[in-house]
């Protein structure tokens, strides 16, 4: 049985993936663009062989590096956060991990920047994307709590790791009416996630709820 073929049998299948996108669905995602493109991607492409029969488990696994990949649940909510508000033509994501978020973006979106610090974990990313041609996207290894200057501003900004504190140099990078979504730890240690929406010189923010992220390091 061959368990990364992209139709795939088994634990890998479409039919997998289909209730996949159901289970989510009675979880609460309502944005059915959203749900069609987790029912697309094969995500047991982005975890290790070993995991791949429970890659449409809604739930993360680890991708090495001591980082995992977000649980699908979590990417859909994100995903239909950030696009609640109308479509994305630019969108920066901070922590690409595997790669997985990044491909639903690049489905949904012009063009995606995502950045990553773990150099080979951004390498492994870069070939399975070029796989599944996907080419709306740029990947580089580097801190991004700092951003991406040069092509800024963003629509929306995407960060799939636990911050300390909304990092400045990101709320700098949003357009008029940008959002970001991000989770922040707070004082009690409960991560919250966070839509915070640019209008001029004011920040929106909304909590969307309780969340579990690897931590954003600073390097
Ligand atoms: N987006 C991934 C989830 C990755 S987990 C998915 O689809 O599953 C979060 C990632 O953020 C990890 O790979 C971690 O290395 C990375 N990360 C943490 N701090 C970072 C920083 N300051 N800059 C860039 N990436 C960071």
């Amino acid at each position: 049985m061959n368990s990364h073929s992209h139709s795939g049998i088994g634990m890998t299948s479409q039919r997998t993936r289909d209730r996949l996108a159901q289970r989510l669905q009675e979880k609460g995602i309502q944005d059915q663009v959203v749900l069609s493109v987790m029912r697309t991607i094969p995500r047991h492409l982005f975890v290790d062989e070993a995991l791949s029969s429970r890659a449409y488990e809604d739930t993360a696994l680890p991708i090495g590096h001591g980082q995992t990949i977000s649980q699908p649940y979590v990417v859909a909510s994100m995903t239909e956060a950030l696009l609640a508000a109308g479509p994305c033509q630019k969108v920066l994501e901070i922590g690409t991990g595997c790669g997985y978020q990044t491909a639903v973006l690049a489905c949904l979106v012009g063009e995606v920047y995502s950045i990553e610090r773990v150099a080979p974990l951004l390498r492994q990313a870069r070939v399975l994307l070029r796989k599944l041609n996907l080419y709306n996207l740029h990947l580089k290894v580097g801190d991004g709590i700092e951003g991406w200057k040069s092509s800024a501003p963003y629509d929306g900004i995407l960060v799939a790791a636990a911050a300390e504190e909304i990092p400045e140099g990101l709320l700098m990078q949003l357009g008029e009416g940008g959002r970001m979504i991000i989770p922040v730890t707070t004082a009690n240690g409960v991560q919250e996630l966070i839509r915070v929406t640019r209008r001029g010189s004011e920040y929106h923010c909304e909590t969307l709820g309780i969340v579990k992220f690897v931590p954003l390091v600073r390097d």
